[in-house]
């Protein structure tokens, strides 16, 4: 079936200017979703769309959980909203109270946001804020990775390393440098799991770019445990523990950025305690609230939040940074009840056990046309395909074109393919999701 033409619409899209979309196209052959539950969207042409992607990354326990919805239910009748500014309510300190418990041991604190973008700019201004108040005040300097995705704002876009999303906003923010891309498809094409070439590209921070700035003046370095949005990059094989050992050397905070991978998506709450390796702040949003509310954090280890509150003298505002909707009561109770079911439901341990099955399912179609890399980890995966002479991210985008007419959400970037259902998939669909996308491979080839 076609996707529904704009004529068959009865809403003015018109007034609304899409995020991240072609307008044009878009409002010619509109998609749009009205409703969700479980491992399913409804189409506004009524059909059932498997989500193979949980929403964007986000909606980890699958749509419209009951415990979910009643929470906010509940929260909007009783307190819709309390400034967060030298006022409170409880849930938003119930919501920090799990979320660090949440955290990999030796996190302490939680600051709240609103998005991954406002995580990744509200950590890197912790990690200024935290120099200062150590007396390090010249570590300004912010490392970030070719490829890597913080978000939209200027902090994070400027560590940040898409070309596209940085070129149109001028000179960013200044005394950023990249460390390089781990993504090497002559060494690393077709990994299972973490890629085992690579490791020495995170020695590019001590030979490369300490070197050339001076230790004294970095701040810190913030890397995605595996890059999403860049299309699945996955770290290779004790990349992330050498540099954690190089910020130690040098006295540099190691923000992970865990908006994607937080909250189950690789078999355990965050990343970190995956690949073993502590950073000093971790970055996260969408699943923090299965997606329902919007919601973002920064969690911070013990020792940061004491350093910056205790430089300050008694009364004074320790922190000038914050948002009107930081720890808001609906988001706060989201996030409670979402922790709730990832924890009361073992999700993340059912993820580590579909994993093989998952990765078998999407290895299978190495030799479908086109198809020059696959990559998995956990429950996420990505098909690249080969791009079309003269036309880039076309043939991924036809794909997922062609996928949705098959009632499969499935994600591209690039000439990539990136697939991330929710944690309560089953095996049949698993099965219905690389069914189709292998089907779809073969037909636009
Ligand atoms: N950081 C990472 C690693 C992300 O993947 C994303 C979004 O995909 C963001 C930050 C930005 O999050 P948001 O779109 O909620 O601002």
């Amino acid at each position: 079936m076609n996707a529904p033409t704009r004529s068959e619409l009865t809403l003015d899209l018109a007034p609304l200017w899409k995020p991240f979309t072609a307008n044009r196209a878009f409002k010619a052959a509109p998609r749009l979703l009205v409703a969700a539950e479980g491992m399913y969207y409804t189409s506004h042409d009524g059909r059932r769309i498997l989500d193979g992607t949980a929403g964007l990354w986000c909606v980890n326990a699958g749509h419209a959980r009951p415990e979910i919805v009643a929470a906010i239910k509940r929260q909007a009748e009783t307190l819709d909203y309390a400034p967060p500014f030298q006022m409170g309510h409880p849930v938003e300190f119930e919501a920090a109270a799990r979320l660090v418990a949440h955290a990999p041991t030796g996190f302490s604190h939680a600051f709240f946001c609103n998005s991954g973008s406002e995580a990744a700019d509200s950590a890197l201004k912790i990690a200024l804020a935290y120099h200062r108040a150590r007396g390090e005040g010249t570590r300004q300097r912010l490392i970030g990775r070719e490829r890597g995705y913080h978000g939209v704002n200027f902090g994070g876009m400027s560590v940040g390393g898409i070309p596209g999303n940085r070129k149109a906003f001028g000179q960013l923010v200044a005394g950023v440098d990249h460390l390089s891309s781990t993504h090497d498809l002559e060494h690393n094409a077709f990994s299972r799991g973490e890629p085992q070439w690579g490791a020495h590209l995170a020695d590019e921070l001590e030979r490369r770019i300490i070197p050339l700035h001076d230790a004294a003046n970095i701040a810190a370095v913030i890397v995605e445990p595996f890059s999403g949005s860049a299309g699945v990059l996955l770290p290779p094989r004790g990349y992330l523990a050498r540099l954690r050992e190089i910020c130690d050397r040098h006295g540099i905070l190691l923000i992970f950025d865990e908006v994607i991978s937080g909250f189950g998506r690789l078999g355990h709450n965050f990343a970190a305690e995956r690949f073993g390796v502590m950073p000093d702040l971790i970055t996260c949003a969408k699943g923090l609230t299965n997606g329902s509310v919007p919601m973002g954090a920064v969690i911070v280890r013990e020792g940061i939040y004491e350093t910056v509150v205790n430089a300050a003298p008694a009364g004074a505002v320790e922190f000038l940074h914050g948002y009107t909707y930081s720890g808001h009561p609906l988001a706060a109770a989201a996030a409670v009840a979402s922790i709730g079911v990832f924890e009361s439901e073992g999700l993340y341990a059912r993820a580590q056990e579909l994993e093989p099955y998952f990765a078998d399912a999407v290895h299978a179609l190495r030799d479908k046309p086109n198809v020059i890399d696959i990559r998995n980890l956990g429950l996420v995966a990505a098909v690249e395909l080969a791009p079309r002479p003269g036309a880039p991210s076309a043939r991924a985008h036809d794909a997922f074109l062609k996928c949705y007419e098959r009632n499969l959400m499935v994600r591209f970037t690039g000439d990539t393919i990136a697939v991330s259902p929710p944690l309560i998939i089953g095996r049949s669909e698993i099965d219905t999701l690389f069914g189709t996308l292998g089907e779809v491979i073969a037909d636009i080839a």
